[in-house]
């Protein structure tokens, strides 16, 4: 299928190169950072080295001032070749933006060239054990001391957080706010910061190769200068830039399911039942004719709202619909191809395992997608 916005000489070069990496340096390795259940630094580093990370960032502050459709490519491949757990999609289009888009001058000046070369590696950190969907009643506090904020509480969940050394913290700063996400600010907060500290990488289902943390804030002193934006806006900032965190997550995820069907158009080729290759049945067949379906209307929807995205158009029933909708059709197609790969599909050495495994934890993150649905819901008047 031709995609128009992304057929520009230079972006087919850039995606070229960015495959031809993928499948030498990063697939190759993948299983090893699998068992580690992390991503070495070298190869955020190396990363940084090639330009992926945050290529977006303005050219005054080490960055290459690209559009966004270089990350929208770059997630699309490491999804399609099942490698999603190198979280560069979170780390240029759901937490850089943060500091692009409220950060002042002298925070893009003081972290985006490490942002860029991948020595400072970002993590967003909103979810805490108590409140995860219901983000507003947070209660992880920093209070005004003199030129700082002092934070106590904790956060969970947090992607990155193994590895990070810069986290957009969303914290409450006015406990007496009325509604309560009035009272909530975003901070950044140097992982150096003395009070700071991680819990144990958590040991999830899927979704290996990347760390994921609890992260503690015990009489944390943090510099009023790490303020992002206004006091008591960050509620505001963080349904602002949602629409791209699910939007980037929703391209992730149709790439995985193309990434899927594709495989397992290949396997059926070659296995053999009855005397005959699986890719005779009708079963087989319809599957996977299915699957096709559900990824070609996954892709053009979504290539209609990165324009609309880009054209900073206010889409939250549009990305709502895409974050659940490809969500859970990427879950859909993993588990029917895992199912054509039999007992096979079920073994780790098999690549389709992993695509259903880290599958699993998109309908979760990013607002669950019963939470889309609210959002969904409240857009049509209900
Ligand atoms: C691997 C992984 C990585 C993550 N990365 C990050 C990260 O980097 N940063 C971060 O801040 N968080 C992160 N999260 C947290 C994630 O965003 C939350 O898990 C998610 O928002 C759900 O919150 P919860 O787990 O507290 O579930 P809960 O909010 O307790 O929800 C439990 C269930 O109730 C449903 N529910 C809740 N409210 C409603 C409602 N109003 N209507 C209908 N149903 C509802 C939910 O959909 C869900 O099915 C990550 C989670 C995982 C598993």
């Amino acid at each position: 299928m031709e995609r128009k916005i992304l057929a520009s000489e230079e972006l087919r070069i850039f995606r070229d190169t960015v495959r031809e990496i993928i499948k030498s340096q990063i697939v190759p390795e993948y299983e090893k950072w699998e068992d580690a259940r992390m991503v070495p630094r070298e190869a955020w580093l190396e990363a940084g080295r090639q330009g992926w990370l945050c290529p977006e960032a303005s050219e005054e502050f080490g960055g290459m001032g690209a559009s966004l459709l270089y990350t929208v490519i770059l997630t699309e491949e490491l999804y399609y070749h099942g490698v999603s757990g190198f979280f560069i999609p979170l780390h240029n289009g759901i937490v850089y933006p943060y500091i692009d888009r409220f950060g002042t001058p002298e925070q893009k000046k003081k972290w985006t060239p490490g942002c860029v070369s991948g020595e400072t590696i970002l993590a967003l950190a909103m979810s805490e054990p108590g409140f995860g969907s219901d983000i507003a009643h947070l209660t992880t506090e920093a209070r005004r001391d003199g030129d700082y904020y002092v934070l106590n509480g904790s956060k969970t969940f947090i992607s990155n957080g193994q590895l990070a050394d810069l986290f957009v913290v969303a914290v409450r700063t006015d406990p007496k706010a009325e509604p309560a996400h009035r009272g909530i600010s975003l901070i950044l907060v140097d992982s150096n910061c003395k009070g700071f500290s991680r819990g144990k990488n958590l040991d999830k289902v899927g979704f290996h190769a990347q760390d994921t943390s609890e992260i503690f804030f015990e009489d944390c002193r943090v510099p009023v200068a790490n303020l992002l934006g206004k006091e008591n806006e960050g509620f505001k900032y963080l349904m602002q830039n949602l629409q791209q965190e699910r939007l980037v997550l929703a391209i992730g995820a149709a790439a995985a399911a193309a990434g899927s069907l594709d495989l397992t158009v290949e396997y059926v080729k070659t296995r053999h039942a009855f005397g005959q290759p699986l890719s005779k049945f009708q079963n087989t067949r319809f599957k996977l004719a299915e699957a096709a379906a559900r990824v070609s209307l996954a892709q053009s929807y979504l290539d209609d709202l990165i324009v609309r995205h880009l054209n900073n158009e206010k889409l939250v029933k549009e990305v709502s619909i895409a974050k659940y909708w490809i969500t859970e059709t990427q879950f859909q197609v993993a588990d029917d191809c895992l199912q054509l790969f039999g007992g096979y599909g079920y073994m780790r050495e098999y690549p389709i395992s992993r695509y259903f495994v880290d599958a699993r934890v998109q309908r979760v993150y990013g607002g669950s997608n019963e939470i889309m649905k609210e959002l969904i819901a409240r857009e049509l008047g209900l």
